[in-house]
């Protein structure tokens, strides 16, 4: 049994993401310049219907900037799922509001908009839908919400690359502003890195605005406009959330790679589909509407009372086994600084709650082998005793 340990997760890097970042670091320009740019026009022009996309160091940087531009101010509400990273939350409070944490459909573990609806008060001010495991959330329903209460709709999509709800991309739908995430376990990557996404002219021009100090022009816009490159002026105490050109490098070949790494992502999913079928979980959901595409970020699993093991023996046992899985999400609620700061118990969250208690993460990446899906599959069997 000395078989290599098979990780979680790992990122697909390949010889052209490396030579790109080598002409960057060749070219003298590291910082954000002319490869963010390519990168964001290419990013643009994928998910189409005339949206812009702008360029930062994380996905949580994204959200800070997108929450800033919507006008979520100190005191507003905004609604969040329990089911998330904390990011989504954490991105509230740096703007003085409070997060407003909602439960989630027990199928999908999406926002439930009945939650939505419930929790909704003057102080509303947004709504974050986070597209679980890449999985669209219910979008009809959660924009006519906001249509009906005047809030604005800022989607969480780190996981969401590419989906697509009722066959239109996450990105192009009318919510406010969409933000990706290219961190380094996510559909494709930047090392670190996001994308915010909007159709709304106004919001592009605060986010770039607030990327970068508060500044009206970035550095490479002076570098290559007429007036002096010396000369800037700031207009607001903005941020510094820029992504350099190293890493728009990676993206630009991570991006033209992606149908690729969905096809083989879309095809693990459904091996699992088939091999794991007959065993006491619950399998993830699949899409219910028709133009629905799941990116299938992650894959992730429900031990069942009949399987006769807890979900963190099961993750044990699948360590002995020389496998990693994770645990997506451990729900906001149960985490000290939302726990404590907003007074949650677990009777309030009940299907976030019992989909944490039951839920493994399986491998599903796309330098997996065959061989490595069949020890996983292999190994999952043998746990469960099939
Ligand atoms: C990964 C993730 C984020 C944060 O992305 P970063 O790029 O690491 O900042 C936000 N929300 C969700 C749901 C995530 O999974």
């Amino acid at each position: 049994m000395s078989q290599e340990f098979l990780p979680f997760a790992l990122p697909n890097i390949g010889e052209e993401e490396i030579n790109e970042v080598v002409s960057a670091l060749r070219s003298g320009w590291v910082t954000t310049g002319p490869k963010t740019r390519q990168f964001e026009a290419d990013f643009a022009a994928y998910l189409g219907d005339g949206v812009e996309a702008i360029a930062v160091n994380s996905a949580t940087a994204g959200l800070h900037l997108a929450l800033e531009a919507v006008g979520v101010r100190e005191g507003d509400e905004v609604i969040v799922p329990s089911y998330t990273f904390t990011a989504t939350a954490e991105v509230v409070r740096y703007l003085g509001a409070h997060p407003v944490i909602v439960d989630i459909d027990p199928a999908t573990f999406n926002i439930d908009p009945a939650a939505i609806r419930a929790a909704i008060t003057e102080k509303t001010r947004a709504i974050v839908p986070v597209h679980f495991a890449g999985l669209a959330c219910e979008m009809d329903e959660i924009l006519a919400i906001a249509r009906e209460h005047g809030l604005k709709v800022v989607e969480d999509a780190a996981h969401s690359l590419p989906t697509t709800y009722k066959g239109r991309r996450i990105g192009t739908l009318a919510s406010d502003v969409t933000v990706f995430s290219f961190y380094a376990n996510k559909t494709m990557t930047t090392g670190e890195g996001g994308m915010v996404v909007s159709a709304h002219p106004e919001i592009i021009k605060r986010c770039k605005i607030m990327r970068l100090h508060g500044i009206s022009r970035d550095a490479f816009d002076r570098y290559v406009s007429k007036t002096p490159a010396w000369f800037y002026e700031v207009i607001e105490p903005g941020f510094k959330y820029n992504m350099p050109d190293i890493g728009a490098a990676i993206g630009i070949h991570q991006l033209r790679r992606l149908g690729g790494f969905h096809e083989k992502r879309q095809a693990m999913a459904d091996r699992y589909d088939r091999e794991l079928s007959d065993l006491p979980l619950i399998l993830p959901p699949r899409p219910v509407h028709a133009g629905d595409l799941h990116s299938w970020h992650l894959y992730p699993v429900r031990l069942t009372a009949e399987a006769g093991i807890k979900r963190d023996d099961f993750i044990i046992a699948m360590s002995e086994k020389g496998i990693g899985c994770s645990v997506h999400f451990i729900p906001l609620h149960l985490h000290p600084v939302w726990r404590d700061g907003y007074q949650l118990t677990p009777a309030r969250f009940p299907n976030a709650q019992a989909a944490f208690e039951a839920e493994v993460t399986l491998p599903l990446y796309t330098r997996m082998t065959d061989q490595d899906q069949t020890r996983v599959i292999a190994a999952v069997r043998e746990i469960l005793g099939a």
